[in-house]
């Protein structure tokens, strides 16, 4: 099996080319086309299983199988990960750092508490350096594990309220919490010098969203969290998304935040225009299969929307 590069060098050119050469025609073009050419096309590449990794932007990617979607960045002498999966998902993306590099993993974070986030957490026990979440992620983290009597659980050693730094050599990492949006803890993880923003939850890319309200949540304050996101990080910054609906990539832009921001603004309206006209509940799910005005988002679920905008506004 070729070995697939994820590190930025001297080589890196080379060892794109290895990655993807299914997607990308390289004859006749110069190297600074090629790579130009890589990058547009995201050199996406399949590994033998079921995973996808994509590169997002310099040293950042993204990891995808089952659950929401893991950041991650690499290089020599650094590695972080951002977000975890499943026990098994977290061993697939492991073996391939392992490949590229023999630096342990140094830094690794929790967008917030979810199963789907969170449960590949104990692949890192023997492995880690720091281990950094928001204070109710912490906190959401351990209550779920004690009702559902889970073991084999590895907390975050390091919390913060509102904002943290992180650095290592040429990396600098912040962090910052705008406050209950789709959970009570999410947060947005920023590489500094790739540009780009780890969503977790905070966007599910043209998908009916889960909003937790048994963890916090709140729509209306989520609308603010994407405009103060969009407004600390600007519109040149890239995104990464815990989830999408089929068709939608896991990865964007400021617009998408705006996209997202919209589907929940028009699902306040409704929900606010369906309560006063003595819409139930039941009856509004039983006869909704897309919110007006955000008639993108898609698929499965958009109960949970209509039961969460309901309590929120109940
Ligand atoms: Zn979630």
């Amino acid at each position: 099996m070729q070995r697939r590069k994820f590190i930025s060098s001297g080589s890196q050119l080379g060892a794109l080319l290895l990655i993807a050469p299914h997607l990308i025609s390289c004859k006749g073009k110069s190297s600074a086309e090629v790579k130009e050419d890589l990058i547009k096309n995201e050199s996406i590449f399949k590994s033998g299983g079921d995973f996808t990794i994509t590169n997002v932007a310099g040293n950042v990617w993204t990891f995808e199988e089952r659950g929401g979607t893991i950041g991650f960045y690499v290089t020599e002498d650094t590695v972080v990960v951002i977000d975890t999966q499943f026990p098994d998902q977290s061993g697939h993306l492991l073996a391939e750092i392992a490949t590229q590099t023999s630096s342990k993993v140094d830094l690794l974070v929790n967008t917030h508490h979810h199963g789907d986030h969170t449960s590949g957490n104990i692949a890192y026990k023997d492995l880690l350096g720091m281990h950094i979440a928001h204070e109710n992620s912490l906190k959401n983290q351990k209550r779920v594990a004690e009702e559902r009597e889970q073991k084999d659980v590895l907390y975050p050693t390091t919390t913060f309220a509102t904002d943290q730094k992180y650095s290592k050599g040429d990396l600098k990492m912040s962090f910052n919490y705008f406050g209950a949006a789709h959970t009570d803890g999410d947060i947005v993880s920023f590489f500094e010098n790739d540009n780009v923003a780890h969503m977790g939850d905070l966007v599910f890319n043209r998908r009916f969203p889960y909003i937790d309200k048994s963890a916090g949540a709140n729509i209306a304050n989520w609308v603010q969290v994407l405009d103060k996101t969009v407004k600390t990080y600007g519109t040149d910054t890239k995104y990464i998304f815990g989830h999408s609906a089929n068709g939608y990539p896991v990865r964007g832009n400021s617009e998408d935040l705006n996209a997202m921001k919209n589907y929940l603004e028009r699902l306040l309206e409704f929900g606010m225009a369906s309560i006063k006209s003595g819409i139930s509940l039941n009856e509004a799910k039983a006869s909704t299969t897309v919110i007006p005005g955000a008639e993108e988002w898609q698929g499965k679920g958009i109960e949970r929307s209509l039961d969460a905008v309901y309590q929120e506004l109940s």
